[in-house]
């Protein structure tokens, strides 16, 4: 292997915090990368070569990124696999993950249909056209039961618990368009694990577990405070799922314990993922310099914890939209354990991810960790009220 100036260049569809965060790392890597996005000046901008401004189907774009780049990926669902696939053939430019891998992933239902006939345990699902069959779901699996859009939910917008058969005609069209239905899990702790797919390598992050509330991310501990037995079955289903997925790069894998210790996968990004930021002060190679390596063909990097670490999201605590101007950070510079993180959005919008605080301590007690991590957030605010 070579070095040159620059040593590679990635053109990434999306550049959004991922996008922004992937360029931190491609940095001291001496790889630079050149994005797609709508949002003129998107976050990723001030870190990249060069931002190509455009929509995540525009397929000129997407030519303009892969004339330019060694390879091309995306850090964003929305990316469109045909268009990707359609420019690859034409510039020959490589893509990782295959756009393949991506547009299963976007139908919620091909995505569970493919990892149940790959053998991998996931919660129990039906396909959804009508009422009738949201009625019969719910006969079958037991009310209340989760409905979600096949397309473009994220952040649990596009799920609904729905009751029972009366709310069966208003949930799903308050969902609009092509639904599926799954059982409700009970979860005990919901899981993640972060999977990287080399040249010829695959290798995962320690077990990280995941805190929702409202369906959105807001705390990951890692490593996941769970016994040996739920770890080691977590870690297997994960490389199972990897094993199924065509294309290098990083993917996070979504997982339910149950109350039984069983281990269902609920969905994988295919990007490194919200509930992986944890890498960058918790390991010797983020998920993000990961992802520059795996999609690039390069060797891999180390995928140990250095210490207990826990990252606690900075989400939009306003009403409506408006300016971003976070106060308070003080006590978050001002603590030396914690690292900030702050995405560059303009614009502040209720949950928008904003920012997220990183706290790693090699005596750290991880329950005690997330209770700081909880105190700094908390400490912040964008409201003025
Ligand atoms: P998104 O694609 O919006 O991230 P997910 O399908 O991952 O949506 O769901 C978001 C959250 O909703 C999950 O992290 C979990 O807390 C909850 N959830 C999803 N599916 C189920 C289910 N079948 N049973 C219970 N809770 C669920």
């Amino acid at each position: 292997m070579n070095h040159t100036t620059p040593a590679a260049t990635v053109g990434v569809v999306g550049g959004g915090q991922l996008g922004r965060m992937m360029g931190e790392a491609a940095g001291p890597l001496g790889v630079e990368l050149v994005v797609s996005d709508p949002t003129p000046d998107c976050p990723a901008a001030p870190v990249v070569r060069d931002q190509i401004v455009g929509a995540f189907d525009d397929d000129d774009a997407i030519r303009a990124l892969a004339e330019r780049a060694d390879v091309l990926t995306f850090e964003i669902e929305l990316a469109d696999p045909d268009g990707m696939e359609r420019v690859g053939e034409e510039t020959g430019t490589p893509i990782h993950p295959d756009p393949g891998t991506l547009r299963t992933i976007q139908d919620k239902l091909a995505q569970n249909r493919a990892l149940a006939a790959g053998g991998l345990p996931v919660p129990t699902f039906r396909p959804i056209e009508d009422p009738a069959d949201l009625r019969e779901a719910g006969e079958e699996l037991g009310w209340p039961v989760m409905l979600k859009a096949r397309r473009g939910g994220y952040d649990g917008r596009g799920n609904r618990p729905v009751e029972g058969p009366g709310d069966a005609a208003e949930a799903l069209e308050s969902i609009g368009g092509a639904a599926m239905a799954e059982e409700f899990v009970d979860f005990e702790r919901e899981l993640a694990v972060m999977g990287v797919v080399g040249d010829g390598e695959t290798r995962a992050y320690p077990v990280t577990e995941t805190i929702h509330e409202a369906e959105i991310l807001r705390e990951s501990v890692a490593p996941a405070r769970v016994d040996d037995d739920v770890r080691s079955r977590a870690r297997e289903v994960a490389f199972e799922v990897l094993g199924l997925l065509e294309g290098r790069g990083v993917y996070g894998i979504e997982l339910f314990e149950t109350g039984a210790g069983e281990i269902l996968v609920n969905e994988i990004a295919p990007r490194p993922h919200n509930s992986g930021h944890w890498t960058i002060e918790g390991t010797d190679c983020s998920q993000f310099e990961q992802h520059v390596r795996a999609v690039l063909g390069w060797p891999l990097g180390r995928t140990d914890a250095r210490a207990p670490t826990v990252t606690a999201n900075v989400l939009g605590d306003v009403d409506s939209a408006q300016p971003a101007e976070l106060a308070g950070t003080e006590a978050i510079l001002g603590s030396p354990e914690a690292s900030l993180h702050w995405y560059g959005k303009r614009e502040v919008r209720p949950l928008r991810k904003m920012g997220h605080v990183t706290l790693s301590a090699a005596d750290g007690d991880r329950g005690a960790l997330l209770s700081r991590a909880r105190d700094v957030v908390g400490s912040v605010t964008f409201s003025d009220r």
